[in-house]
Order: C-alpha cells, then sequence, then structure tokens
C-alpha cells in the first residue's frame, strides 16, 4: 500500500516505554530462523546447537523461542527486560508494525490496549518508516527457514 492510500497518512504515535508486556501474558510464538538463532547464540556466547536446545521449541519445520509455563513468558525476558535485546528477533524488533496491528484504525486501537507505547502522547512515527517496518515483518512472516 502506497503512502497516498494509507489510513495513517501523517504517522502513528508510539514510543517503547520498555514495559516488557508483549513479552508475556498469554501464549504464541516468537520464530526465530537459522540467522537469527545464530546472531543470539552469538550475541550468549554459545554455540547454535546449544542455543536451539536450551531456547527453542520446535513448531512443526520452524523453530519458536520457549514461553514459561504458566506465565507466558518469553525465557529471554527477566525483570521486565529482554536478555538479548541487541540481538532480539525480527519479530520483536518489526513490534508493532505488523500486518495485523496496523491494517485499519480499529486495529490500531485495539494494539494499544495490549501496547501502552501506542498513545497520544508518545512520539509521531513516520509513514515511511512504519511501511518499511511492515514490509520486513511481512517479509520474515514468508521466511520459513
Ligand atoms: S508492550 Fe509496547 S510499550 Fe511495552 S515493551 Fe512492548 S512495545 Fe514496548
Ligand atoms: S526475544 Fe526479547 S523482545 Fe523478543 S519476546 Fe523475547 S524477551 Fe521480548
Amino acid at each position: 500500500m502506497t503512502k497516498s492510500e494509507t489510513w495513517y497518512k501523517k504517522g502513528l504515535k508510539f514510543s517503547c516505554t520498555e514495559c516488557g508486556k508483549c513479552c508475556t501474558g498469554s501464549p504464541g510464538y516468537v520464530w526465530v530462523n537459522t540467522q537469527e538463532m545464530e546472531e543470539m547464540a552469538h550475541f550468549l556466547a554459545i554455540t547454535l546447537d546449544e542455543f536451539k536446545r536450551k531456547y527453542t521449541r520446535r513448531v512443526g519445520s520452524r523453530f519458536s523461542l520457549i514461553e514459561m509455563k504458566q506465565t507466558y513468558s518469553c525465557i529471554f525476558l527477566k525483570d521486565n527486560k529482554c536478555r538479548v535485546y541487541g540481538a532480539r528477533p525480527t519479530q520483536c524488533k518489526t513490534f508493532p508494525w505488523w500486518p495485523q496491528n496496523i491494517s485499519s484504525e480499529k486495529a490500531w486501537k485495539g494494539a494499544a490496549y495490549s501496547c501502552e507505547g501506542i498513545n497520544d502522547e508518545a512520539e509521531l512515527v513516520p509513514t515511511e518508516t512504519i511501511q518499511e517496518q511492515e514490509l520486513i515483518q511481512i517479509g520474515r512472516n514468508e521466511d520459513n527457514s
């Protein structure tokens, strides 16, 4: 969708407060491909095999980060902070600019219920940046390696 076709032509308000809520609270998947797992393994100074064994679960032919039982927290969430922030997966980097969150004003308002960084006082993020991030996430969704 081009800039002129979007409903958010002036951009959208968002600044992450680092509350950590998007990393916990409900069951889901944090998909990671081989490159992302290698980067996280490197960040943690362990081997790829060790990374896969300790931190991932297989879902069909794909890998997702382990989530904790009961809290559904990502295994890397500690004291509301991401322990691999510098090497976090694309899915985390592109949040909240996922297609399902920005497809309509209604969807965006819905996303604001679970993300406190989406609010009228937050920074205005330009449309170009949003669309760039959305495209990265779409590419990642299509990549099942
Ligand atoms: S829920 Fe929103 S504000 Fe909180 S850490 Fe996630 S992106 Fe940032
Ligand atoms: S990798 Fe980090 S940013 Fe991504 S869900 Fe886990 S704790 Fe959150």
